[in-house]
């Protein structure tokens, strides 16, 4: 089945009768004029490829079932090669490792053991003592409210984006856009991401093809993750600066979702890659360690599960901040990977897509080893260079990048690079006092001040010398367990 949206040079769409409905927003001639124009200006793929005839199956521009589609246009960081066979959500790391097929003692760790920490049993369910303490377990298991018959009369798309942002905002979102649905960027058929198995709906068995057509856009939201207590990755400090930017997503999602219903439109839930759709939506740009990256926030974002909506509203485009140029020269997260799972080397293409892959593997698996100390490492979100407070300097150095021409660019990338490295250190590290933790101490050494908490407290206390706290483990103590390429 063709995919519509895109379809903006067809002399078909052209000469059709102005749609109603979803669909009129979707061929808005000023829309596709922009969009035009952005993808000539970024020489991105979106309007060239389109010209291009090709009926190959294993072609981007082709679907499964040999009809016409185009390429989505995802900025410069990302580019749609060659046939994208749609990811099944049940081949993640966590339903792999759930079904025992990474091995026995990742298995164990992630089924049977329970945080040390009380912060990480409230807000990381597989390490929960009781599931039904964690919010999203909540959230999650709601069931699917009905739908408002009464749809509003005519409605401007134009106007119905910008209010739905708003709401968006107001509900805790910090950064909001519209996407383009895509048949590229939704799970596969009859594969949804839900938490708790339970969250089906009745567009479930429907083709990526068919989802894209029937619902055109998608809203993808982020919460910021707090700078100051992520500078203490791997440790619960940091994972606490992750974790609960998830349950902040839960409510604001679970919200807005209900809200787009009450106005009478549907939302569906776990039927689309949140970074696909975040890329085509310009929420940011994927950087070499595998992390959306935005303006405002650099990599401390969490991206959740987004909405797939028949709301008539005007989809945003990609942005261009520079990550393809700064990623090129940088490499500060491949340096400070503690499991080299970071590559040094150029994109590769994978599943038709041409991007920076990391390892998910080898950084998943460090996790067993370490579980005392964190959950999650994030060090490769800490040190880059556009992870940093939402400052005037933060945004004078970003702007400068942003506007030098692209051609020009290698030269301020080594500048700012340079400035990142003085003042913040080539290998970051910084002692971080939060709630009575203390990066300076061992876990198990007097580091919380919860009488809940059952880590060894009984070991003298430990002052560390200086500044810098203690993070476990070091790059050079994972070696013994991590087979570097
Ligand atoms: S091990 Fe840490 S630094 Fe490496 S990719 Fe995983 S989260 Fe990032
Ligand atoms: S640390 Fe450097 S190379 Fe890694 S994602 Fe950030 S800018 Fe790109």
């Amino acid at each position: 089945m063709a995919q519509t949206i895109e379809l903006m040079d067809s002399p078909k769409v052209k000469q059709q009768q102005a749609p109603t409905g979803p669909e009129a927003a979707a061929v808005d001639e000023r829309v596709l004029a922009r969009r035009a124009h952005e993808a000539k200006k970024a020489k991105a793929t979106a309007v060239h490829e389109a010209d291009r005839v090709s009926t190959d199956i294993g072609s981007p521009l082709v679907a499964p079932d040999g009809t016409p589609r185009t390429v989505p246009n995802l900025g410069r960081t990302v580019t749609m090669v060659g046939m994208v066979t749609n990811v099944d959500v049940n081949d993640g790391p966590h339903p792999k490792n759930i079904r025992g097929e990474l091995g026995k003692a990742m298995n164990n760790w992630y089924t049977k053991t329970v945080a040390k920490d009380p912060l990480m049993r409230a807000t990381d369910s597989s390490h929960a003592a009781d599931k039904r303490n964690f919010l999203n377990t909540h959230t999650n298991a709601t069931s699917k409210g009905v739908i408002n018959p009464k749809k509003p009369g005519v409605v401007d798309p134009k106007a119905l984006s910008k209010h739905i942002k708003k709401v968006a905002k107001h509900l805790g979102a910090d950064l909001v856009g519209i996407a383009a649905a895509h048949p590229a960027f939704m799970y596969a058929s009859g594969s949804r991401y839900v938490q708790d198995g339970e969250a089906q709906d009745t567009y479930q068995s429907m083709t990526p093809d068919a989802l894209a057509k029937r619902f055109p856009f998608v809203i993808q939201t982020t919460v910021a993750w707090d700078h100051d207590t992520l500078q203490a990755h791997r440790h619960h400090i940091g994972d606490m600066s992750y974790h609960h930017t998830s349950m902040k997503n839960a409510m604001l999602m679970k919200a807005l979702e209900g809200y787009i219903k009450e106005m009478g439109y549907t939302a569906i839930r776990g039927a689309v890659n949140p970074q696909g759709a975040g890329l085509a939506a310009g929420l940011g740009e994927l950087g070499r360690n595998g992390m959306m990256i935005s303006e405002r926030f650099g990599a401390r974002i969490h991206m959740p599960d987004p909405i797939l909506t028949d709301m008539p509203l005007i989809a945003d485009g990609p942005i261009d901040l520079g990550v393809e140029d700064f990623c090129k020269v940088c490499r500060k997260c491949a340096n400070n990977c503690p499991t080299n799972s970071i590559s040094f080397g150029p994109k590769v293409v994978y599943n038709g897509i041409e991007k920076y892959k990391i390892n998910w593997l080898t950084c998943y698996k460090v996790r067993p080893y370490v579980a005392d100390h964190y959950g999650s490492c994030l060090t490769c979100v800490a040190v880059c260079p556009f992870t940093k407070p939402d400052s005037w300097w933060r945004r004078v150095g970003g702007t400068l990048l942003k506007m030098t021409p692209i051609k020009a660019r290698p030269p301020v990338v080594h500048a700012l690079k340079w400035i990142d490295d003085t003042f913040w250190g080539e290998f970051p590290s910084r002692r971080v006092k939060f709630l009575g933790y203390d990066t300076g101490l061992k876990v198990g050494e007097h580091n919380c001040t919860d009488p809940s908490c059952t880590a060894n407290h009984k070991e003298p206390q430990i002052i560390p010398v200086g500044d810098v706290g203690f993070y476990a483990p070091i790059k050079k103590q994972t070696d013994v367990f991590v087979k570097r390429g």
